[in-house]
């Protein structure tokens, strides 16, 4: 490595510190406009190279204008993490090793480090120890594969290898879901050719949970193949399916079961709100984040699966320079071959918080968002809809979505907070969601002041 490289690197870690410093004292919401960041990285292609501290001064003082600050303490918008500082710290590492994770002799330190890493997270998330673990982009892809292995075991037993012959000629499969189901389960059934439409819907309770009675008859009149698809953590109200009024009914259809618990599943480490996911172990894959509740960088989530042949059957890829040995080959367990080395961060971020940490995060977040609904909650005409059980709730301001919309834009304009909207049972609502590391009270105090206060003038005009 040459001196300008070094510069490079020095630089890149001094504009990093400094915007890891300033990024909790300033607002939120980004400052550019897309056709002002256009104007800014665009231009010609470049014919003549420039020096590497050059092009990264530039690509520091362009970008931040148009940087989200995710790891402010007062982001609410989506389920989002931070990228806590220690889990950056190990992909810089990752970047720096350039490791391709795809199989053992390729990295034995990855592969390795995802085999323990993935050991920790059963255990912390109390799931099936013989459980294999693909470390994924996200809760996406996770979904993904656990789909793709039901898929795998469902038509296997029918007599149908899903892999070599396709889904031309085989026997339906079956796909009960949520009506609440996350946007990306149903992406996740688009990509494995079983159809977003093409599904059993199951009609949701007031707090987005799946109704038992829907589900069982759903599944006795289902005949053959058949996948079942709960949640951990809804995306607005953060509530849980009723799994262990569910799960059994399945397995003793011979259903397979997929839990998308991208959040959810990491309430598994309290004590105090494990109750809600209990029977979820029984489930045959899982679907979990690591940049979401763990604040892993992006991008980081985990495909578990209860049943590793199935696993490793659905996503293997098979060419002649890969060896098959028996070492733990990562891209046995995801849709990839050529991957980062997602295992470092996560190793990383385990070691740093431990369990204690990790838990005591996730009763903090909780903890918070039930205050924050109260303090929205106390002012007339606000109206928290949903029964907060976790760090998500949906709050409405008066009785239009009109109203409500122009809250967030309100609150966007005055800069303290960061929220947006969403759709819950056909009503207009901003979401909010606490899960970044560094927020404490004061922060929900005001940021719950500026909503109000946005609240207050929508409401004067
Ligand atoms: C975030 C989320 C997803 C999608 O996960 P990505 O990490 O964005 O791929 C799926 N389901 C739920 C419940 C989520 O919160």
């Amino acid at each position: 490595m040459n001196e300008e490289q070094k510069k490079a690197l020095a630089l890149a870690f001094n504009e990093a510190i400094k915007y890891r410093q300033e990024v909790g004292k300033q607002s939120p919401v980004p400052r550019a406009r897309a056709d002002d960041l256009r104007k800014a990285f665009g231009g010609g292609v470049p014919e003549k190279g420039r020096a590497g501290e050059v092009v990264i001064r530039e690509l520091a003082e362009k970008a931040a204008p148009g940087l989200l600050g995710l790891n402010s303490p007062k982001f609410f918008a989506w389920v989002m993490g931070p990228s806590h500082p220690i889990g950056v710290a190990a992909d810089w590492l990752t970047s720096m090793w350039g490791q391709n994770a795809g199989n053992y002799f390729c990295s034995p330190s990855a592969a390795i480090v995802e085999e323990v890493a993935g050991k920790w997270l059963l255990q912390l998330l109390d799931l099936p120890t013989i459980s294999s673990v693909g470390f994924v982009t996200g809760a996406t892809m996770a979904n993904f594969t656990g789909i793709l292995a039901g898929r795998h075991a469902v038509l296997q037993k029918v007599g149908w290898n899903v892999e070599e012959k396709g889904l031309f000629g085989a026997p339906d499969v079956n796909v009960i879901i949520g009506e609440e189901a996350h946007a990306t389960v149903f992406s996740a059934l688009q990509f494995a050719g079983l159809g977003r439409e093409r599904v059993i819907k199951i009609p949701a309770d007031g707090n987005a949970r799946m109704e038992v009675k829907g589900c069982l008859k759903a599944l006795e009149n289902c005949q053959g193949p058949t996948l079942l698809i709960l949640q951990a953590g809804q995306i607005n109200s953060g509530d849980f399916d009723p799994f262990s009024e569910i799960i059994p009914k399945a397995h003793e259809k011979g259903a397979w079961v997929h839990i998308d618990g991208a959040f959810g599943l990491w309430a598994r480490i309290s004590p105090a709100l494990k109750g809600m996911t209990t029977g979820v172990e029984d489930a045959d894959s899982f679907s979990v984040d690591g940049h979401k509740w763990l604040q892993t960088p992006y991008d980081c989530g985990y495909a578990i699966c209860r049943h590793p042949e199935v696993h490793a059957k659905a996503m293997t890829i098979a060419a002649s320079y890969l060896p098959v040995e028996d070492f733990p080959d990562p891209s046995h367990f995801v849709p990839e071959l050529s991957r980062r080395a997602r295992g470092f961060a996560t190793w990383a971020m385990i070691k740093h918080l431990g369990r204690e940490g990790i838990r005591d995060l996730i009763e903090k977040h909780v903890r918070l968002a039930k205050h924050f609904a109260k303090l929205l909650a106390l002012v007339e005409g606000v109206e928290v809809l949903n029964t907060v059980v976790l760090n998500q709730f949906v709050v409405r301001f008066g009785d239009e979505d009109q109203l409500t919309k122009r809250v967030i834009e309100e609150v966007l304009k005055d800069g303290t907070c960061f929220v947006r909207g969403a759709l819950w049972q056909g009503k207009w609502i901003m979401r909010i969601s606490v899960i970044t590391g560094p927020t404490e009270e004061q922060d929900i105090r005001e940021s719950a002041e500026a909503i109000l206060k946005a609240w207050a003038k929508v409401k004067a005009l």
